[in-house]
């Protein structure tokens, strides 16, 4: 999750007045990317994954399961013998939470069919020397989110340790629960000094029969409430990165895959439950957005700024958290320019000097305001050994404000002193329980975007819609009781009109829509990938498409299916420890053979 700078985190006091400084100093250094990297062309189709996992502790005789704080310990144990050049092709990074993993291949994947059929074994592998790296009780997990992370009165870390650190001051989460490198405590308590408050996150609960009613809990009625940055970071997903051959086409991917973040949401729920609770809602998408919300009273809108307040801003008021969905279109599309201000439809604040100093180094319009946008945000963690910075060599201010808007999607400029090309990030998707879960999604979303570029289709609608989509994709079972807004002709030249359909139509077509998965299968005939590899990619679609149809359940009805069908389950919504330490070895089991909970 972002750049891991060494030096001293100032905190909130000391950063904020070299807000703007870090902002300005920012700018120039994309300035001087692009003027470098604008015509850079032909850079060959390359992506890649990441797969975050929890370590997770069983032990089988207390019947208990524990979130293992030693992310520190493995990473150096993996550290060491990637050094020694003994891993293979994968590697292990570090993320917010002290349980948590991240894996990615070594290397980047290219556009080849064939490759597609690499990334399932280059998933097990990652997850098979991860586990060879972790003590025998251990287990690396792919669960988006844990559902007992900050239960009350109930240790669900090992070793335990009580809530209220000076980073979170929450009521349920010990500091320890964080990252330990000084970028995260000091991201958590500046978030939390900048918004005034600690942050707050209100989540339905799923009612069942011995529900109480009202369920009172910390918060608003009927609500599971979360009061800290690791109830968001401590979750886990799976996001895909792809290079494109220049920025035209990035930009093109950037705007093609908006639309259908919030669909992939939708299909890959995984997360329905937080804080010991079934909820009533099945992804992680708004608990995270309220875990990093760093707006002040003012920002949010719920009060006046305070006197002699100013801002570069061109409002006070800011409608989103820093993780959010996104807010602008910025391809240089005839589709879009013809349009614009009805595909860019919801009001975009942005830093009117950043606006203004893009605007005279020669941006368009779009990306202009699309950056300008992101540079609405304070730097959050800022070094002070790293103020200073040489702006023609260094990105560290822009990414400093780049890799702190985390949106469904993240438009990413070369860095310097790199021959990495432009790139987009697709970050929506919820972690899948086992390697072939995720390698379905990879490979789906990768063969998508070569069908849309292949195709040149066009997915434009209004971002009011695609926000509404993102709200819809959180709803229990979205995925067989919701309908959602998309482009009725995907054509180039079709007339601008929407319409709901169901995940099933979208995916796998109907008489109105012709569905992604024929498209995908029509773009895969016309090319000359072998027969072979045409029936293992038709495992990985056919898993998508069955998921859609609601043929098979998501993680999300899966997981609430086992909670309320185990023998110790009280039909309270509650999940107690011997059901977590259940659902976890059910979940391990599962991985290890990699068959998808609810099948294939
Ligand atoms: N774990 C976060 C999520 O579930 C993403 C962190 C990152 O950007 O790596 O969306
Ligand atoms: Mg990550």
């Amino acid at each position: 999750m972002g750049l891991l700078s060494l030096g001293t985190p100032l905190p909130w006091a000391e950063a904020q007045p070299l807000a703007s400084f870090v902002r300005d100093e920012g700018i120039e250094q994309l300035i001087n990317i692009y003027s470098r990297c604008k015509d850079k062309q032909g850079d060959v189709l390359l992506w890649g994954d990441e797969l975050e996992y929890m370590v997770v502790s069983l032990d089988k005789s207390a019947k208990t399961a524990r979130l293992s704080l030693r992310q520190a310990e493995i990473l150096e144990q993996l550290a060491q013998k990637e050094a020694q050049g003994s891993l293979g092709p994968v590697t292990y990074h570090p993320e917010y939470g002290r349980f948590m993993l991240e894996a990615t291949p070594a290397a980047p994947f290219t556009g080849a069919p064939t490759d597609l059929l690499n990334v399932q074994p280059n998933m097990q592998l990652r997850r098979s020397i991860a586990r060879k790296n972790l003590l025998p009780n251990e287990v690396p997990l792919t669960v988006t989110s844990y559902p007992r992370l900050g239960v009350v009165n109930s240790p669900f870390t090992e070793p335990f340790y009580p809530p209220n650190g000076p980073a979170a001051r929450s009521d349920f989460l010990p500091d320890e629960v964080i990252n330990p490198h000084a970028r995260f405590p000091t991201l958590t308590a500046n978030i939390r000094t900048r918004r005034g408050s600690k942050v707050s996150i209100d989540v339905p609960i799923f009612v069942d029969s011995q529900t109480p009613r009202p369920f009172v809990d910390h918060g608003p009625e009927n609500y599971i409430h979360m009061d800290a940055m690791g109830f968001g970071m401590g979750c886990c997903c799976l996001q895909l990165t792809f290079q494109a051959t220049n920025i035209t086409e990035a930009r093109t991917l950037y705007d093609q895959l908006a639309p259908l973040a919030p669909l992939m949401l939708a299909l890959t729920a995984a997360s329905p439950a937080y804080r010991g609770y079934l909820s009533d809602q099945d992804t992680r998408w708004n608990v995270i957005s309220g875990a990093v919300d760093d707006r002040t009273p003012w920002e949010r809108g719920l009060v006046p700024p305070p006197e002699g307040f100013t801002t570069d801003n061109s409002d006070v008021v800011i409608p989103k958290s820093r993780y959010d969905s996104v807010d602008s279109y910025l391809a240089q599309d005839p589709v879009l320019l013809a349009d614009e201000a009805h595909y860019n439809d919801t009001k975009l604040v942005v830093n009117k000097r950043a606006l203004k100093r893009l605007d005279d180094a020669g941006f368009d319009p779009l990306l202009a305001q699309h950056f300008a946008h992101l540079f609405i945000r304070d730097p959050i963690v800022i070094f002070r050994e790293l103020l200073h910075q040489d702006n023609s060599t260094s990105a560290d201010h822009f990414e400093n404000i780049q890799s702190t808007n985390w949106q469904t999607l993240r438009f990413k400029p070369p860095p310097p002193g790199s021959d990495i090309g432009w790139r987009v990030e697709f970050r929506p998707m919820e972690v899948q329980a086992t390697d072939f879960e995720n390698a379905a999604f990879t490979v789906f979303i990768v063969l998508l975007t070569r069908v849309i570029l292949s195709y040149k289709l066009n997915f434009y609608m209004p971002i009011s819609k695609v926000d509404e989509n993102m709200r819809v994709a959180h709803h229990r079972d979205a995925v067989l009781n919701e309908t959602f807004w998309f482009r009725k002709n995907v054509q180039r030249d079709s007339p601008k009109e929407y319409t709901k359909l169901s995940l099933d139509a979208l995916v796998n077509g109907s008489d109105e829509f012709p569905g992604f998965i024929p498209l995908i299968r029509r773009f895969l005939a016309a090319t000359s990938v072998d027969l072979d590899t045409l029936c293992e990619l038709s495992k990985y679609l056919s898993l998508v498409s069955k998921r859609a149809s609601g043929a098979l359940p998501t993680n999300a009805s899966w997981i609430r299916q086992f909670v309320t069908s185990h023998e110790d389950y009280k039909q309270d919504s509650a999940i107690s420890e011997s059901v977590n330490y259940a659902l976890m070895s059910e979940l391990d089991r599962l991985t290890q053979a990699d068959t998808p909970p609810g099948g294939t």
